[in-house]
C-alpha cells in the first residue's frame, strides 16, 4: 500500500483546489482497505474517501485523519457475458470504451466523466434520464468495523444523486448487468452523449461537475442562468458561461471563493424563486 504524509490534494481533484492530507493511503487490496478502516474506527480517526475527485471540493487546510484514495490501484474490471464486475478505482471512461467494443449497453451516459466506479455508485451518478443504479446488481462494502459485506441494490437506498455512501462504508467492488446490443448502436449513443456534453459543459475548464442538484421538476442550471448569474465571480471562481450549474477555477480559485459563490447563488435563487438549492458537490473539510 502506498502511504504518504502531507500529500497535496489539489491535483487529485478536477477543480484543482485542496490542502494536504496528514495521512494519505492508496490501498492495493481489499484486505488493506479493511485494515485501514478497522484501525481508523478503533482510533476514532476520521476517514475521507477520494475517487476521481470529480465531484469534490476539498478544504485548504491540513486534513486530520486518513484520506483513502481509489484510482490507480483496485481498478481492475472484468466482463463475463453481459455482467461487469469492477473494483472501486476502475475508471468509468475505460469501462465506457470497453462496453462500446463489446456492444454492451448501460454506461453510455457516462461518456466523458472523469470518475471512478466507487465515486459513481456513491453519487448515484447519471445523465440523460438514467443513473448507475439502473444497471447495478450489488456492491461489496467495507464497513466501519473493517468487515466486508456484499449488499444487493434492492437493499440500498439509491435515489437521485444520493446513496448511503461513504457514511455507510467504503465501496470496494460492484457488479452490473448490461444489455447486449449492436456494437454500432452503442458506439453511436456514446458519441452522441459525448458530443452533447462537450457542447453544453465546460469540459476544458477545471470544475467539479454540477454544483447543485436539480430541484424537483426544475433544472438548477436553467434557474441560475435565468437569474443572470453566468459569469459571476468570487476571486478566481466563476459561474461557467457555458453551463450555469458549473463553477470553474479560472486559475487561482480558493476554497473560500467557491463557498462564497455557492452562497451568493443560493441566496439569489432563494430570493428570486423561493427555491433552496441543495448541493450535489461533496465538501470535505
Ligand atoms: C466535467 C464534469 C462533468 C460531470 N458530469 C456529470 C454528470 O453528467 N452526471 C453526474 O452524475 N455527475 C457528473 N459529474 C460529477 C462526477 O463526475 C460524478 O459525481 C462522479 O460519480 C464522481 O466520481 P469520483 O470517482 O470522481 O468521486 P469523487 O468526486 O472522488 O467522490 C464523490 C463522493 O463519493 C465518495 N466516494 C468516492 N469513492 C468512494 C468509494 N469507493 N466508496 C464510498 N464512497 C466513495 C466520496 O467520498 C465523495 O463523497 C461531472 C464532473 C465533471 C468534472
Amino acid at each position: 500500500m502506498r502511504q504518504t504524509e502531507d500529500k497535496v490534494l489539489a491535483p487529485l481533484t478536477t477543480i484543482g483546489i485542496g490542502g494536504t492530507a496528514q495521512q494519505y493511503y492508496e490501498p492495493e487490496s481489499i484486505s488493506e482497505v479493511q485494515n485501514l478502516i478497522g484501525q481508523a474506527t478503533a482510533l476514532k480517526s476520521r476517514v475521507h474517501i477520494l475517487g476521481g475527485g470529480s465531484n469534490l471540493l476539498v478544504q485548504e487546510k491540513r486534513l486530520s485523519g486518513r484520506v483513502v484514495k481509489f484510482g490507480e490501484h483496485l481498478s481492475r474490471f472484468d466482463f463475463a457475458g453481459k455482467h461487469l464486475r469492477a473494483q472501486a478505482g476502475a475508471s468509468l471512461a475505460k469501462i465506457v470504451t470497453e462496453c462500446a467494443r463489446r456492444g454492451l449497453s448501460g454506461f453510455e451516459w457516462a461518456a466523458g466523466l472523469p470518475a471512478t466506479i466507487g465515486g459513481a455508485v456513491a453519487m448515484n451518478a447519471g445523465a440523460f434520464e438514467t443513473s448507475i443504479a439502473d444497471v447495478l446488481d450489488w456492491v461489496r462494502v467495507v464497513e466501519k468495523s473493517g468487515d466486508c459485506r456484499k449488499i444487493s441494490r434492492r437493499d440500498l437506498q439509491l435515489s437521485y444523486r444520493s446513496s448511503p455512501f461513504p457514511e455507510a462504508g467504503v465501496i470496494v467492488e460492484a457488479q452490473f448487468t448490461l444489455e447486449v446490443r449492436n456494437t454500432e448502436v452503442v458506439r453511436e449513443n456514446i458519441r452522441k452523449n459525448h458530443r452533447l456534453r462537450r457542447q453544453t459543459q465546460p469540459l476544458s475548464e477545471k470544475s467539479a461537475g454540477s454544483v447543485f442538484k436539480n430541484p424537483p421538476g426544475e433544472s438548477a442550471g436553467a434557474l441560475i442562468d435565468a437569474a443572470g448569474l453566468k459569469g459571476l465571480r468570487e476571486g478566481d471562481a466563476m459561474i461557467s458561461k457555458k453551463h450555469a450549474n458549473f463553477i470553474i477555477n479560472c486559475g487561482g480559485a480558493r476554497f473560500a471563493d467557491v463557498l462564497r459563490l455557492i452562497e451568493r447563488v443560493r441566496h439569489r435563487i432563494s430570493n428570486y424563486y423561493d427555491i433552496d438549492l441543495e448541493l450535489e458537490l461533496q465538501i470535505i473539510k
